[in-house]
C-alpha cells in the first residue's frame, strides 16, 4: 500500500471536510498540518490494512510524527531523496498532476500528449497551489527548520538511505526498486 500524507490532505480540502476546511490555509502557505492530524490519518489507513507492506510518502515530517509512527509499525528504510533548492523550483514550477488518477507529468521534462489532459484518464491537469514558487522556497525552511530532526533520529537508527534525485527519473526510480526489493 502506499500511503501519501499530502494526498490524503489534499483529498480532505477538495471534499470539503471539516477537516479539510481546517488545514487548507496552512497547505496553501506550505505550513505542516500540526502533528496529531496526520497522524491519525495515518493510524486510521493503517488499521484497515493490518498486514503487508506500507510505503509513506511524506511522513513522517518531524520528529514527533517519527515517534508516534514507532507505535503504529516498526519502519524498514527511510528513503531520503535529496535534490537542491534550484532543482527542485524548476521541477515545482513545472508540475502539473492529473485532478483524476493523481499522476504527475511536468510542462519541459513530461508533458502530456494533448495540454491539460492527462495521458492515462483524460482528466484535467492542475498546478498544485503550493507549487508557486514563493511557497515552494517556505516549504524548503519547513524542511530544513522541522524534517531533518527526523532524518537524524533515522540517521542514528542506521535506517536511512541517501538517494540522489537529481538525476533522472528511471535512474532514480531503479534505485528505489532495488532497494525496495532488497528489503
Ligand atoms: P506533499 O504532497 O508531501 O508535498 O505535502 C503537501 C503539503 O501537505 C505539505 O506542504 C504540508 O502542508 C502537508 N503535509 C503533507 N505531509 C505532511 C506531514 N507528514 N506533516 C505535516 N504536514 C504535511
Amino acid at each position: 500500500m502506499h500511503l501519501s500524507t499530502g494526498d490524503l490532505l489534499r483529498a480532505e480540502v477538495k471534499a470539503n471536510t471539516a477537516l479539510g476546511n481546517q488545514i487548507s490555509g496552512l497547505l496553501k502557505d506550505g505550513k505542516l498540518v500540526p502533528d496529531h492530524v496526520v497522524i491519525q490519518l495515518i493510524q486510521s489507513c493503517v488499521k484497515d490494512q493490518p498486514s503487508g507492506a506500507v510505503l509513506l510518502d511524506g511522513f513522517p515530517r518531524t520528529l514527533a510524527q517519527a515517534e508516534s509512527l514507532e507505535r503504529i509499525l516498526s519502519v524498514r528504510r527511510v528513503l531520503l531523496l535529496e535534490v537542491g533548492l534550484q532543482v527542485v523550483l524548476e521541477r515545482m514550477a513545472g508540475r502539473l498532476t492529473c485532478s483524476g488518477c493523481r499522476r504527475v507529468f511536468h510542462r519541459v521534462q513530461s508533458p502530456p500528449k494533448r495540454e491539460g489532459i492527462c495521458d492515462t484518464c483524460s482528466q484535467t491537469l492542475l498546478v498544485r497551489e503550493d507549487d508557486r514558487p514563493e511557497t515552494v522556497q517556505k516549504r524548503y525552511q519547513v524542511y530544513m527548520d522541522q524534517t531533518l530532526d527526523a532524518l537524524d533520529h533515522y540517521n542514528k537508527l542506521g535506517k536511512l538511505v541517501k538517494i540522489d534525485g537529481s538525476r533522472d527519473p528511471e535512474t532514480v526510480f531503479i534505485e528505489i526498486r532495488d532497494i525496495i526489493e532488497g528489503l
